[in-house]
């Protein structure tokens, strides 16, 4: 039977072995497994190189392994070389492996699902590492007007818009679609959780849609705020749901059981 798992370190946190065993049994996919899969980034390569050889039939890939996932690939989609990156591997018969990066389209699902399709809009994204990458990709891509990224390490916003298309951006104005790619966000402490972004609450009006794409036990501060401000909200679950969605359906072939997914990701473990 096909054996699935997550690579990450760390990756206890992680809601995709809940959503996957949720999409196996909601598709009779008796016997299917899919479980965390714990390595630090010495022993990345040997552990993937050895997954293929032993009955594995792909694994999705978390921080801090997604740039090497791509590198180890034997083949890779243009988006995932493009974003450098890849977060879904997939073990041939054969022991190739191939590379994709789902974070990219998984985003503009998730927005289009939500009502916040980017075609012909702006967006801010804050962040510069993967996911940000992932992220502007998605929106340029997706037929974005405008494309503007913050970071806190300002060269990093620079060096990824000289190679992705955006523009980089010091004091981030008003846009559409506000994209959080920093690894900030959940509440706790004074304040309203997000003071390391360049953001106050006022400043959120500015937005019509906010897509945050951290995840946790509870909702992040940024998504809690935007709601109770009445904008349109898309949060990091919707994202792992939309992302794995597509993980899914590439290892099997069908439709991904969307709503049995979802479930299996906001359950609490
Ligand atoms: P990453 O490559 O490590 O990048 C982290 C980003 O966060 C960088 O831009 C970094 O800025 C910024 N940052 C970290 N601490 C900060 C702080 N205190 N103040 C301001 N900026 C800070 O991580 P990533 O892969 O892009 O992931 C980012 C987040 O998205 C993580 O929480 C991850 O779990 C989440 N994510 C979720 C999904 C999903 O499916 N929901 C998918 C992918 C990622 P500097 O460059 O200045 O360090």
């Amino acid at each position: 039977m096909p054996r699935l798992g997550v690579l990450g370190w760390p990756v206890a946190h992680s809601r995709s072995p809940a959503m996957f065993a949720a999409a196996f049994a909601a598709t009779g996919r008796d016997g299917w497994s899919y479980q965390r899969l714990p390595v630090p980034p010495e022993l990345f390569e040997e552990t993937v190189r050895a997954l293929a050889g032993s009955g594995f039939a792909g694994a999705n890939v978390t921080i801090p392994h997604k740039a090497a996932a791509l590198r180890l690939a034997d083949e890779a989609e243009p988006v995932a070389a493009r974003i450098g990156a890849a977060n879904t591997l997939t073990f041939a018969g054969d022991g190739r492996i191939g590379a994709r990066n789902t974070d990219a389209p998984g985003l503009h699902r998730a927005l289009a699902q939500a009502g916040a399709d980017p075609r012909g809009r702006s967006a801010l994204v804050l962040g510069a590492g993967g996911s940000a990458r992932a992220a502007v990709v998605a929106l340029l891509d997706g037929g974005a007007s405008e494309v503007a990224v913050w970071n806190r390490t300002s060269s990093r916003a620079r060096a990824l818009c000289a190679v992705l298309g955006a523009t980089a951006v010091e004091d981030p104005g008003p846009a559409d679609l506000l994209v959080n790619c920093t690894a900030i966000g959940l509440a706790g402490g004074e304040g309203h959780g997000f003071e390391s972004l360049p953001l106050a609450l006022p400043d959120l009006d500015a937005f019509d849609t906010v897509a945050d794409l951290v995840y946790g036990d509870t909702e992040t501060a940024l998504v809690a705020a935007a709601r109770a401000r009445g904008l349109r909200t898309v949060d990091g679950l919707e994202m792992l749901v939309a992302q794995g969605a597509l993980a899914f359906e590439a290892w099997t072939g069908d439709q991904a059981p969307l709503e049995a997914m979802r479930a299996g990701a906001r359950a609490r473990g």
